[in-house]
């Protein structure tokens, strides 16, 4: 229980990944602040979850394209748990089709929540981290902060951007005892992957094993789905004192997809 007195803030924690990160962090005892949609009952259940786990842990349903939901939250943390000692960019949204057909509105959501809402998170978090000495910044990229696919023009925008941006977070507090890294997952199995399999198998007449395999899974060499656990264990690690030189990185977790 190495994070017990500390309040992590996880943006996208009500499902997926993001919830993956507040149960491994709650299991060592951090205080969580979780956000994003869903269904009312389910996001309850999960909040009581993490109290038992940590003790304490609540909610906040600010929408990440807007900077005054944003700043309110940060507000309400502070309020409900402190200020923030570990912060994790999560949230994100995809969107497939060419770039001269791509949706303008699509683009500006997808740069609005997975890149400029981690901007407002960390600026409104760094002064209490500054103060304590401590903080760490975990934004979660993807194997396209690194590389690109076609079709997905704003979310490799955005992704390729938090790298940059968690790189000049990184050198300006490299001295003040706060770290900064992008972590950048392969396709994770979590529902919304699960999710498109029935689909896919419809549109493209394939059993699943071929979707896995041959569409899901055609670049990823390992030719297995990094699991939500593998990744949250990485941002676990990350908030160790072992991990306090590690900063700055792109710190992949892609069965080898960007060793191509
Ligand atoms: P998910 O859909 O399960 O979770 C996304 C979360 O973001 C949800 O909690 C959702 O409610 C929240 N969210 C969406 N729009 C929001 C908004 N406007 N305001 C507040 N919250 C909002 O997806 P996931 O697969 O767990 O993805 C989490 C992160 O991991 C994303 O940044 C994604 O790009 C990244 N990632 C996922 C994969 C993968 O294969 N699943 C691979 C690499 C990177």
């Amino acid at each position: 229980m190495f994070l017990q007195g500390k309040i992590a803030l996880i943006t996208g924690s009500t499902s997926g990944i993001g919830l993956g990160y507040a149960r491994a962090l709650a299991a060592q005892g951090a205080h969580i602040m979780i956000n994003g949609f869903g269904d009312e009952s389910d996001i309850n259940a999960y909040v009581e979850e993490l109290k038992q786990q940590s003790g304490d842990a609540a909610y906040c349903g600010a929408d990440l394209t807007r900077p005054s939901e944003i700043r309110d939250m940060m507000s309400y943390c502070q309020e409900r748990l402190g200020a923030p000692d570990i912060v994790i960019n999560n949230a994100g949204i995809q969107n497939v089709a060419p770039v001269d057909e791509f949706p303008e509105e699509k683009w500006d959501e997808i740069i609005a929540i997975i890149l400029s809402s981690a901007f407002h998170v960390t600026k409104a978090a760094l002064p209490a981290m500054k103060e304590r000495g401590w903080g760490r910044i975990i934004n979660t990229g993807s194997m396209h902060s690194l590389v690109a696919s076609p079709y997905k023009s704003a979310y490799n925008a955005a992704k390729h951007g938090i790298s940059g941006f968690t790189k000049t977070i990184a050198l300006e507090v490299a001295e003040q005892g706060i770290t900064a890294n992008t972590i950048c997952p392969g396709y994770v199995w979590t529902p919304l992957v699960e999710g498109q399999i029935p689909d896919t198998m419809k549109t493209r007449g394939l059993t699943r094993d071929k979707v896995i395999n041959d569409v899901l899974l055609a670049n990823q060499p390992a030719k297995k789905f990094v699991t939500i656990e593998q990744v949250a264990a990485m941002a676990v690690y990350l908030c160790r004192e072992e991990a306090a030189i590690i900063t700055g990185s792109d710190i992949k977790i892609d069965g080898g997809w960007t060793a191509q």
